[in-house]
């Protein structure tokens, strides 16, 4: 069987170390960046332990290596903009181990090693065409110009991420569900006087700071705050005004952690990467069966829980095991679909306390309660081992 991946993210580098020697299984992968080239990873992440259980049942020596180059994430707290705690939570509580705070650059990096020596860099698909046995055929860019095809393909895989070229040509283009949120990101280097460690989370009304140190002595800070009506992030929104009003309590002065973060925001504006929170409809693969997605490119999902890089993981390693056992894209979306469609469902949910109307205070202090703990469970715990997939 060949079987051709598209894109080394998260999920297409994991299903292709999964995949290189498999017995029956010739490998072919493509990669639009060149080698070495994360550019587009510029800021920090948190995988969430489910992801870490993944890689230990399944490959050991990436989790090995991914614990190396991260951080334990083993704490989450929830307070308010003047320092008030609504949540302290142990993760241990309801994972089976720590998950993992990363620098974006550092997850390629491990993630792509691997598989560097069978990944064609330089080739971003642009369209797909047919052999005469009914195989697809993959036709790239290369970063010459050039196009370049390499044959037809039992099946091509779409690790192509959030806009995925090969979701779009062989099952069309999803349409996003807007949450109506603004999320930024910022990576803060040099970050020796922050007064935080691990994952913490300050609400001011339903606006939202997160942050946590990442290897490398830096911090990732994110901000979150509702958009208008008509969703779109302004040119107000973008001032550093506008973001400090956002943040700072009303009638209090604002905790050591918020007003350092604020300084860091000032200090560094411009570096800050906008988006909008979005998901878009699951789908795992085209309607004849001959391409799988995964990752993004079948259920990009807001990033509330930190579950979309995590389910990433899950679904390369799993789908890995699937396929090598002889599994085709129906056995996949079986294990798989139910799963994501329990998380992505959770992460709208968990998104509530972001929406203008919803008290953020009573809605943090209810995630304190046995409910969100047993999906907590549910979410960090349900990966299973290669017994468990062998039995199923
Ligand atoms: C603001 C924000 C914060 C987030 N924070 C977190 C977090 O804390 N934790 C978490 O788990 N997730 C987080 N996510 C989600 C995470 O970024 C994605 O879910 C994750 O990267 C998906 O992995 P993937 O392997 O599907 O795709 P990607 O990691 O996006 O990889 C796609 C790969 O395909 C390649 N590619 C793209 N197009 C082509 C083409 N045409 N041809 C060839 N190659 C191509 C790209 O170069 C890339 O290597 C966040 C997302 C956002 C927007």
């Amino acid at each position: 069987m060949r079987i051709g991946i598209i894109g080394t993210g998260v999920a297409g580098s994991l299903l292709a170390e999964r995949l290189d020697g498999a017995p029956g299984i010739e490998t072919a992968v493509f990669e639009r960046v060149r080698p070495g080239e994360h550019a587009e990873a510029g800021t920090g992440l948190n995988l969430g332990p489910n992801a870490a259980k993944a890689l230990r049942l399944h490959l050991p020596e990436r989790h090995a290596a991914l614990r190396e180059a991260s951080l334990p994430w083993r704490r989450w707290f929830v307070d308010l903009a003047d320092g008030t705690r609504l949540l302290d939570l142990d993760l241990l509580e309801v994972a089976d181990e720590p998950g993992v705070r990363i620098r974006w650059s550092e997850l390629y990096r491990v993630l792509r090693a691997p598989v560097a020596g069978i990944t064609r860099h330089g080739h971003a698909l642009e369209a797909v065409e047919e052999d005469a046995a009914g195989r697809l055929v993959p036709v790239f860019r290369r970063a010459d110009g050039e196009l370049a095809r390499h044959g037809g393909f039992d099946l091509l895989v779409g690790g192509d991420g959030r806009y995925s070229q090969l979701r779009a040509l062989t099952a069309g283009v999803p349409e996003p569900r807007q949450l109506g949120v603004c999320i930024w990101r910022l990576l803060v280097p040099d970050a020796t006087d922050c007064p935080f460690d691990d994952y913490g989370q300050w609400f001011n009304g339903n606006a939202r700071l997160l942050a946590f140190r990442v290897p490398g002595n830096a911090v990732y800070v994110a901000g979150t705050f509702p958009l208008g009506e008509d969703g779109q992030i302004t040119a107000e929104h973008r001032g550093l005004d506008y973001q400090r009003r956002l943040f700072l309590p009303p009638d209090a002065e604002p905790s050591a952690d918020v007003a350092w973060m604020l300084a860091q925001i000032a200090a560094r504006f411009g570096e800050i990467h906008w988006a909008r929170s979005a998901d878009a409809p699951m789908l795992r693969h085209s309607p004849d069966g001959r391409a799988l997605f995964l990752g993004d490119a079948a259920q990009a999902m807001v990033p509330t829980l930190g579950q979309g890089a995590t389910q990433a993981v899950e679904d390369g390693v799993l789908a890995g095991a699937v396929l090598r056992a002889g599994g085709d894209v129906r056995a996949v979306a079986a294990l798989r679909d139910p799963r994501v469609g329990f998380v992505r469902d959770l992460s709208w949910a968990a998104s509530d306390t972001l929406l203008p109307g919803v008290d953020s205070v009573a809605g943090t202090r209810k995630k304190n309660g046995e409910a969100f703990r047993a999906e907590l469970r549910r979410l960090y715990r349900d990966v299973p081992g290669p017994e468990e997939l062998l039995a199923a």
